[in-house]
């Protein structure tokens, strides 16, 4: 399948993606986790995008189209991709449109996760996640067996930079000022299923209906 998720930073647009690539071996594309390990890896993209992500500012579209034209053009795009916090402005969503056109490649539609503002705050500001393996806790209802390190890797469990509180009610604004328009967008396009839940099985259900798959 060929998916975007759209939603507000913790909407679970990750939680989805991810169970998702279980059905038909789509991939998780996340542009985040693509710029929190360039930052990591001290590359050149690291270093261009690293002040605006730590204040839960947007990177540029230029960077960002840069990153996707590459990735969607990789072999493992073949078997479907989910894409996870892209597009996120409307000149993003409209090099996307160019971009499948050029490829020949359709979208079968957009999610937009809609989950109230309490439900957010509450998750952004208990999540924590693995430094290594980009793993995703909760310090209330999904905490590693061992505080701090990941079941999965071992890694380092932590906050992210950008969920500290004051970065945490920019990305919502720059969220409603930038990227809520993108359900407009495809909801003109034809593509748009919205999906109000805060159970990620309940989205799940919901984009399996749409797209016919048992
Ligand atoms: P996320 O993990 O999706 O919340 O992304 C973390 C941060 O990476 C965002 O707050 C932005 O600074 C940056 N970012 C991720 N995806 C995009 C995008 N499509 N356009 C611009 N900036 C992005």
């Amino acid at each position: 399948m060929k998916l975007i998720l759209l939603g507000a930073p913790g909407a679970g647009k990750g939680t989805v993606a991810k169970l998702l690539t279980q059905i038909d071996g789509s991939v998780q594309i996340s542009t985040g986790d693509i710029l929190r390990g360039a930052v990591a890896a001290g590359t050149e993209l690291g270093k261009k995008a690293e002040a605006a992500m730590k204040a839960g500012d947007l990177v540029s579209d230029d960077l960002i189209m840069g990153i996707m034209e590459e990735r969607l053009k990789e072999d493992d795009c073949k078997a479907g991709y989910l894409l996870d916090g892209f597009p996120r402005t409307i000149p993003q969503a409209e090099a996307l449109k160019e971009l499948l056109e050029k490829m020949g490649e359709k979208l079968d539609c957009a999610v937009e996760i809609d989950v109230p503002r309490e439900v957010i705050l509450d998750r952004l500001t208990t999540r924590r996640t693995c430094t290594e393996c980009g793993e995703i806790y909760n310090v209330k209802s999904n905490p590693p067996k061992e505080e701090g390190k990941c079941d999965k890797c071992g890694g380092p469990v932590v906050q992210r930079d950008d969920e500290t509180e004051e970065a945490i009610s920019n990305r919502l604004n720059v969220y409603n000022e930038q990227t809520a328009p993108l359900v407009d967008f495809y909801r003109n396009e034809g593509l748009l299923l919205s999906v109000k839940a805060t159970s990620s099985e309940a989205v799940i259900d919901a984009i399996k209906e749409k797209l016919g798959i048992n």
